[in-house]
């Protein structure tokens, strides 16, 4: 006699963009999900994140638009500036047609991820959702997972799908260590909420640039909070991982005559609620699956923020998982497989740097800075205008799959 098979059961590490957006649409197949979150509430905190070409696409697909329509942001345009304020140019939105630095939609990460959050509120489906908790070991066989949690608890799910970020710990117990498959990109960002600053353009972003150094301020879904963007080109040094007041410090030594608004920023750090600071790093891996463990997001992908294209690669990654389980639960080998092949056109042309990466963005000369402005000016005449167009629509021709 055939034996039903049991439905599947599906953990997912880390509750990020990529997490929660597979989740939701796993949870909305039917299929029973956990997710498992490190920290012990939603991570507040991220800039702006554009929403384009196939990574919008997904988010009307999810059935999306109108929570992000509520938190959507009217950025106006960018505007680089010098030491004093003044304006060295600036990139209007409708310069690029919607398709510029500020894109037609635009959201803070953290409002993103609440408009999933929301969903997932809403969805009816098996869902367990467990803030403060993480895999400890995973120990797999041909048809599961048996994963030990960090509260002790022991249980066996169909497969794990790691979300857990570039420093993912599901990589590093299913593949390897960190340094296997990460390459550092000479530098840090750091994003986080700051009052907005009196002189600050309302709706525009400003960029500010020193050597080895760069400052930024973008508008927030609230006109009296800003985001604060910084990059540092400087070398690796892991002991600033985990460590905020190293972190700080850094930022503030290497910011320290930067002039423009940068003493303002500098002083609302301190109090600021959503610090986060990362190295710029790209992780590469020859498979995206090791059996019954499969990686999706940064922890799989991921280009660094000078990409622009982070939520984009979990978005669109998230869609393309969640789709194939759902249309042969009872082949997930075979699914992962196909989520690969079609993940990857897309997830190659993501990851590639705009311009030369730090290098370009953040020289460390007067000389390369006058340069960059330069180049920067350029690029917003008539005739440079297609080339920007082309960099930032790169993976506008890539078609989505139906399920
Ligand atoms: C607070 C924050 C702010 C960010 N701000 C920006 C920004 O301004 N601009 C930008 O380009 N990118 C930013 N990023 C990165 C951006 O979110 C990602 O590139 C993109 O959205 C893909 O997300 P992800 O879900 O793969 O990874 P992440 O966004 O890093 O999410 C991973 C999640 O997993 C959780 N986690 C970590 N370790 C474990 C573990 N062992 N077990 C369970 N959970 C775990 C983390 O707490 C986090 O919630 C930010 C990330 C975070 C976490």
């Amino acid at each position: 006699m055939n034996k039903t098979p049991a439905p599947l059961r599906i953990l997912v590490a880390g509750g990020g963009i990529a997490g929660n957006a597979v989740a939701l649409q796993l949870l909305r197949a039917g299929i029973r999900t956990t997710v498992v979150e490190r920290s012990t509430a939603p991570r507040p905190g991220g800039q702006a994140v554009d929403l384009r070409g196939p990574s919008k696409e997904v988010i009307e697909r999810m059935g999306l638009m109108t929570g992000v329509g509520k938190y959507q942001l009217h950025e106006e345009g960018m505007s680089v500036v010098d030491r004093t304020g003044r304006d060295v140019y600036q990139m209007p939105a409708e310069m690029f047609d919607g398709n510029g630095p500020v894109a037609e939609i635009e959201i803070t990460r953290g409002d993103l991820n609440r408009v999933l959050l929301d969903e997932l509120d809403t969805v009816t489906g098996e869902l367990d959702y467990r803030y403060g908790e993480w895999i400890d070991a995973l120990t797999q066989d041909d048809t599961g997972v048996e994963v030990r949690f960090a509260s002790g608890d022991t249980e066996r799910f169909d497969l794990v799908i790691g979300a857990d970020g570039v420093h993912s710990a599901t990589r590093r117990l299913a593949f390897g260590p960190e340094e296997k498959y990460s390459t550092y990109l000479g530098g840090y960002m750091s994003f986080f909420t700051i009052p907005t600053p009196e002189g600050v353009r309302p709706n525009w972003m400003t960029m500010h640039a020193v050597p080895h150094a760069a400052v930024g301020i973008r508008p927030d879904g609230d006109p009296a909070t800003s985001k604060a963007i910084i990059t540092l080109r400087t070398d690796h040094d892991p002991s600033l991982r985990g460590d905020v007041d190293a972190q700080q410090r850094l930022i503030r030594t290497m910011l320290a005559d930067a002039g423009w608004l940068a003493p303002t920023v500098l002083a609302a750090m301190a109090d600021t609620t959503d610090f986060y600071f990362d190295e710029l790093a790209r992780i590469d891996l020859p498979t995206l699956t090791a059996g019954r463990v499969t990686l999706l997001g940064d922890s799989a992908f991921c280009g660094s923020p000078m990409t622009g294209m982070g939520t984009a690669m979990a978005l669109v990654g998230a869609y393309l998982l969640a789709g194939e389980i759902a249309s042969t639960p009872d082949d997930l080998p075979t699914a992962l497989k196909r989520y690969e092949e079609k993940a990857t056109p897309f997830l190659a042309k993501a990851k590639e740097m705009p311009g030369g990466g730090i290098k370009q963005m953040v020289p460390t000369s007067e000389l390369g800075l006058k340069m960059m402005l330069t180049i920067g000016k350029l690029m917003t005449t008539r005739l440079m205008r297609p080339i920007m167009n082309r960099m930032l629509a790169k993976t506008d021709d890539y078609t989505l799959p139906t399920y």
